[in-house]
């Protein structure tokens, strides 16, 4: 079932008001699916643009920071739940066992970090929950194609390749995240 997602999503807003448009369209529909947010409790960016639009529609947000950036006065000062972590390699194994599945908005370098993080993991089997990417306007086309040419070259398996879900609709996508989920075990 799918109480939690993780977001992934960028530190920065984007070169056109659709990637925030995007970010509050995701927010809100968490808050009506009472669907939790973890994320990386960043007040800034699509981070923070996602996070306020989840509280502002009523719903829940646990967030995740190192010490390293709460001292850099960044942390959302809001939220329902904040966990306090010494490092980022913290920061990420803990969003990670806290959420039921996971989400990229768009994002920059450290976005596609995460992503790649959470599918190695997913690939070792160290998790078996859904990934998804919100692919906007094509943002992620490029990944998307080089993932592609990695399958062809023989050093991604296309099972690994088609667990990935993707689609350009935030709801459809988060619909079918929690259509992938496992049933809960109690
Ligand atoms: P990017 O996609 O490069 O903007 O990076 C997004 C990621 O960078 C986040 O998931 C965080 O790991 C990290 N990050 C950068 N700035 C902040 C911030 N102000 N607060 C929290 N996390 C941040």
């Amino acid at each position: 079932m799918l109480r939690r997602l993780c977001v992934y999503c960028g530190s920065s807003n984007g070169a056109h008001p659709r990637y925030q448009r995007c970010a509050e369209e995701v927010g809100h529909l968490l808050a009506l699916r009472r669907i939790s947010l973890v994320y990386g409790a960043g007040n800034v960016g699509l981070m923070g643009t996602l996070a306020n639009a989840v509280l502002t529609a009523g719903g829940e947000v646990v967030g995740v920071i190192p010490q390293l950036l709460v001292d850099l006065e960044l942390a959302h000062s809001g939220l329902h739940e904040m966990h306090v972590v010494d490092t980022m390699h913290e920061r990420k194994a803990m969003m990670a066992e806290l959420a039921d599945a996971f989400l990229a908005l768009p994002g920059g370098i450290g976005t596609l970090e995460e992503i790649a993080e959470i599918l190695t993991w997913k690939q070792l089997k160290i998790h078996h929950k859904p990934v998804g990417i919100l692919n906007l306007d094509g943002y992620y086309d490029s990944l998307l194609s080089f993932l592609d040419l990695s399958v062809r070259e023989g050093f991604l398996s296309l099972e690994h390749r088609q667990a990935l879900l993707v689609d350009d609709q935030g709801e459809r996508l988060v619909t079918r995240l929690a259509q992938a989920c496992l049933p809960p075990t109690s």
